[in-house]
C-alpha cells in the first residue's frame, strides 16, 4: 500500500499554512496518503481574550501544563479550532486543488476519549481538585472514517476535539491526537510541525538541535524539554509504541518546503 503520512500543524504563532499545503499537494501528487491534524491554542487564546474569557492553564503535580477547559472554554475552543482554523486550512488546501475534508473527533466518533473525572492542579504549592474540566484521554480512533476518506482521495483535516463515552465534546491534546491517529493508521511517518526547528539541547540555541533520538533516549529527552514540548515527546513515544515508523519534530514556520524538509529528516527524528 502507498505510504501514509500524518502531519500535525502546531497552533503556535508562526506556523505557516501555505507552504505546508503546497508540500501536501506534492505528496498527494506522489500518491501518498496524507492526514492533517491541527492545533489552535493561539487562536483559542486570542478569541478567549476577545470575548472576555482569557485562557487559564493548570499544571499537574507531575509538571505538565494544560488548558483548563470548562464548558465556556470548550465553546471558545470549538469556535477557534473547528470553526476558524479547520475551515481556513481546508480552504487553503482546496485553493491548491486538494480535495480536503474537514472534520473533528465528534464526527462519526472519530476520536473517542475517556473524560477525566477530577484533575489535580498545583496552585501556590497546594493541590486543588478540578471537577468541571472537559478534557480527556483518547482511547479509540475510528480508522474506518479516515480510510474511507483516503480511499476516495479526500485529504482528512482533523480538529482535535474528541467525543466522550457520554458523547460530550472534550478538549484533547493535538500532538497526542495526531500520535494516536498515526498509530491507528499504522502510518509510516508522523510529522509534528511547530515554530522551532526541533528539540534543542540548550533551548533556544539552534546549534544545539538534537537530530536523532533513539527509543531508549526518550526519557532523557523528556527531562530536558519544558512546557508543551513534553507533550510532543510523549506523542512521539506513543506513536512509536503504536507502530509508527518514524516521528519527526520539525520547523513549520519556514516558508521553504517545511514538510518536504521534515520528511528528509531536518528536525528531531525519533525511531524505535
Ligand atoms: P505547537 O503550538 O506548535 O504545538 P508548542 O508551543 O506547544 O507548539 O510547543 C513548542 C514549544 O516548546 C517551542 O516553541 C518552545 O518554546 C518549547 N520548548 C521547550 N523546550 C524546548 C526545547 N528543549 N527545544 C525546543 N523547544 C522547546
Amino acid at each position: 500500500m502507498s505510504e501514509t503520512i500524518v502531519i500535525k500543524l502546531g497552533g503556535a504563532e508562526g506556523v505557516q499554512f501555505e507552504p505546508i499545503c503546497k508540500d501536501v499537494a506534492a505528496l498527494i501528487e506522489q500518491g501518498k496518503r496524507v492526514v492533517l491534524v491541527h492545533g489552535g491554542s493561539n487562536e483559542a487564546n486570542l478569541l478567549g481574550e476577545a470575548v472576555g474569557s482569557p485562557p487559564k492553564f493548570i499544571t499537574s503535580p507531575s509538571g505538565y501544563t494544560s488548558r483548563y477547559t470548562n464548558l465556556e472554554t470548550m465553546e471558545i475552543f470549538c469556535m477557534a479550532l473547528n470553526g476558524k482554523i479547520n475551515t481556513f486550512l481546508v480552504q487553503a488546501l482546496q485553493k491548491m486543488g486538494i480535495n480536503a475534508f474537514g472534520l473533528c473527533g465528534l464526527d462519526g466518533r472519530l476520536i473517542q476519549a475517556k473524560r477525566k473525572g477530577a484533575i489535580k492542579s498545583i496552585e501556590n504549592g497546594k493541590i486543588r481538585l478540578i471537577r468541571d474540566d472537559y478534557t480527556g484521554k483518547i482511547d479509540n480512533i475510528n480508522t474506518d472514517i479516515l480510510n474511507t476518506l483516503l480511499d476516495m482521495n479526500y485529504v482528512p483535516v482533523v480538529a482535535p476535539i474528541a467525543i466522550s463515552h457520554e458523547s460530550d465534546a472534550l478538549n484533547v491534546d493535538a500532538d497526542r491526537a495526531a500520535a494516536m491517529i498515526a498509530a491507528a493508521l499504522q502510518a509510516d511517518q508522523l510529522l509534528l510541525l511547530t515554530a522551532v526547528p526541533g528539540i534543542m539541547k540548550n533551548f533556544p540555541d539552534p546549534s544545539s538541535l538534537i537530530e536523532k533520538v533513539a527509543y531508549v533516549e526518550i526519557e532523557n529527552v523528556l527531562n530536558l524539554v519544558e512546557g508543551r514540548m513534553k507533550k510532543k515527546v510523549l506523542g512521539a513515544q506513543e506513536a512509536l509504541d503504536g507502530g509508527v515508523g518514524q516521528v519527526i519534530i520539525a520547523d513549520g514556520s519556514t516558508l521553504d518546503a517545511p514538510v518536504i524538509n521534515a520528511i528528509a529528516g531536518h528536525g528531531t527524528s525519533f525511531t524505535k
